[in-house]
């Protein structure tokens, strides 16, 4: 027996076998996880400015993304850093994504947040440090937003499975799981990036599986690499971050790709999604 034959636990809901088919989480703007296109999400850490943001959307909508991120509220581990900000990035947020034809992912922190954050997002981002938050999973849940799913950063496979489990039985199917990198003993890179889970999860569940090479290197030169190899191993689809100005950057600096390292990042995911089946997003209309 597999180590992580879940079949005797309570995984109801997102088992593989509890659908015929796999799900595939659809957005407004055509960007789809677990479809044969893959879902390119990519944008700053924070939202900065209206200019940082303008500038990001327009140009990852060029290189070929279709979901924009940014946080407007950031989980920080200093409460004297950045805090993200707030409503106004929400607005922010959604205007540049709406003009380059990109959807909008965008973490919430707060079960109080959630109504104001669905009102400017297509889809709501549970952080790492949130993913067990269980009073939020339930809100999220209740919003019937597309949810993406981070992996806690010591979460066993299991664990993140049950915390998919509570948005679905709260009603809301539409849940999106990312690898983000777990913590390990090694602090050569920020965090460990644990590709074993892509093709594991398509064996336990039906949802579909993004990569996040940004958190789970902490280092912009591996981003690319991660990125093809988490393509190659079957995920669904990418977040990236990006910034028109890394070195400025008020969070996540040193992992976030330059708009000219992402573009050339999409190109060449393009021979290994190949490869595999897979084909880029089809580019969004505004771009
Ligand atoms: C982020 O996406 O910027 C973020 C804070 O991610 P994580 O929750 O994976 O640390
Ligand atoms: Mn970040």
């Amino acid at each position: 027996m597999d180590r992580y034959d879940l079949s005797v636990r309570e995984l109801k809901l997102a088992r593989r076998d509890a659908r015929a088919n796999r799900t595939i989480v659809r957005l407004s703007n055509g960007a789809a996880f677990g479809s044969q296109a893959l879902a390119l999400c990519a944008g700053p850490c924070s939202v900065e400015s209206a200019e940082q943001i303008e500038a990001t959307a327009a140009a990852v909508a060029r290189a070929g993304a279709n979901v924009l991120r940014g946080g407007a509220y950031k989980p920080r581990t200093s409460p004297y850093a950045f805090q993200g900000l707030g409503l106004e990035g929400l607005k922010l947020l959604r205007a540049a994504a709406d003009r380059h034809g990109l959807a909008v992912v965008t973490e919430v922190l707060d079960p109080r947040d959630v109504k104001a954050v669905a009102a400017h997002a297509d889809m709501l981002q549970i952080g790492a440090r949130n993913m067990q938050n269980f009073a939020l999973l339930r809100e999220a849940g209740e919003s019937g937003l597309p949810v993406l799913l981070k992996r806690g950063i010591a979460a066993t496979v299991e664990e993140w499975l049950m915390a998919a489990e509570y948005v679905l039985v709260a009603g809301n199917p539409h849940v999106v799981l990312c690898e983000r990198g777990i913590r390990s003993f090694d602090s050569a890179t920020r965090n460990l990036l644990d590709l074993s889970v892509v093709p594991l999860l398509a064996e336990i569940t039906h949802l579909p599986v993004i990569v996040d090479p940004s958190h789970g290197t902490g280092i912009a030169r591996l981003v690319e690499p991660m990125a093809l190899a988490g393509i190659a191993a079957g995920a669904d689809g990418l977040l990236v971050e990006v910034h028109p100005d890394p070195p400025n950057a008020a969070s996540d600096g040193p992992q976030s790709l330059t708009p000219q390292e992402f573009a050339t990042m999409v190109a060449r995911l393009r021979g290994v999604a190949a490869a595999v089946g897979r084909s880029l997003p089809t580019a969004s209309v505004a771009a």
